[in-house]
């Protein structure tokens, strides 16, 4: 798989670790890599998702055309870069993975498109963070496979044609309604990734408890999936976590009872809220109420950045029933009064 990348460390580091995100590598990218499934039979749940892609991959095998261009969405850790990578692999081609932030200049864009060889997969993270000329680049590049590009200033200026090959573009996204319609209208598949169940997010853990060798039970995996917010990036996360407490505090095997103390320690409760969701419903509570109030008012109380709120706590705080959306704000459910063993306000005892 080829990346895209300015930096010559990065590319060698890359070669061991086939997916990167083209601008940063950390140390949670090594360790994501490490452990990203990379076929359908490793990629846990997602069943719909995964039927109907096997089908139009299959048929696009058959016909010898390349896939559709396809849009994922949904909140952050979902397995969106994950299911293009397997749709890559699955195809026996190449995936480049970029992501909009670093697709700032006409010729980021136009250099990656002119590099792409017949068949091959770009994959395009936060897609709808894309500004409007990488836009305009992208419309005929996905329609006809060709790049318009001018040459010349104002009155000799001249418009050139230049072919591409086919290749499937991929974008993901964890704010669909943010895509301009006419960008969204060219992905021939439109498909919202959802969070998973406790059991597949067991199946996650055990999976890569397996990989990297860890003891665990399925129990101790099942306790780590119930406060994984429905999120396999964070059940990853907190296996590790887990692993670490049970190496240095217990004999290294991780049950039910060590999962669950060493997740009371690192402030996870048994909904998978840590202390930021907390504060973000305590402090809806406590000073406004229970809202409703605004987002840019509640980001800077907590001194978070507002896309924070909204793409990590919000969406899984919104689906597990503890936070609704109003058109004049947010506001905390009876349920998220309940979870912080707060008294419901009720309406008798309002003035109002
Ligand atoms: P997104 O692109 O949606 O933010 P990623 O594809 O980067 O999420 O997934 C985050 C991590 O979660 C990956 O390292 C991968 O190991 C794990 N993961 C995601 N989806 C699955 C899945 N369906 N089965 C197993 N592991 C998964």
């Amino acid at each position: 798989m080829a990346i895209i990348s300015d930096d010559e460390g990065l590319e060698k580091r890359v070669k061991r670790n086939p997916i990167v995100k083209s601008e940063t590598i950390e140390y949670d990218n090594l360790f994501e890599n490490s452990i990203r499934p990379k076929d359908f039979d490793s990629y846990i749940g997602q069943t719909a998702l995964k039927e109907t892609l096997k089908i139009i991959l299959e048929a696009a095998k058959r016909r010898g055309k390349p896939l559709d261009h396809m849009l994922f969405y949904g909140p952050p850790g979902l397995g969106k870069t994950t299911i293009a990578g397997v749709i890559a692999t699955q195809m026996g081609v190449e995936i480049k993975i970029t992501s909009a932030p670093s697709l700032e200049r006409p010729r980021d864009i136009i250099g990656i498109l002119m590099s792409l060889k017949g068949g091959e997969i770009l994959f395009i993270d936060e897609i709808h963070r894309l500004n409007k000329v990488a836009e305009e680049i992208l419309y005929p590049a996905m329609e006809d496979f060709t790049l318009d590009m001018t040459t010349g200033k104002s009155q000799t200026a001249k418009t050139l044609r230049v072919p591409l090959p086919k290749f499937t573009l991929i974008g993901a996204t964890t704010k669909a309604g943010e895509l301009s319609s006419p960008l969204r209208d060219r992905f021939g598949m439109i498909h919202r990734l959802e969070f998973y169940s406790v059991d597949e997010l067991a199946q996650v853990v055990m999976r890569t408890a397996g990989i990297l060798d860890i003891s665990i039970t399925e129990e101790g995996a099942k306790a780590i999936a119930k406060r994984s917010r429905g999120t396999p990036r964070i059940a990853n996360r907190l296996v590790k976590r887990v692993s670490d407490f049970a190496i240095v505090k217990y004999d290294g095997k991780i049950d039910e009872t060590v999962a669950n103390e060493s997740l009371d320690i690192l402030k996870i409760d048994e909904f998978g809220l840590d202390n930021t969701d907390r504060a973000l419903l305590s402090l809806i509570i406590d000073k406004y109420d229970g809202g409703p109030v605004g987002i840019e008012t509640i980001a800077a109380a907590l001194s978070e950045d507002v896309r924070t709120i909204e793409d990590v706590c919000e969406p899984y705080l919104l689906q597990a029933g503890l936070l609704q959306r109003t058109p004049r704000g947010r506001k905390v459910s009876p349920e998220g009064f309940r979870h912080l063993g707060r008294i419901i306000p009720s309406m008798q005892t309002s003035l109002f």
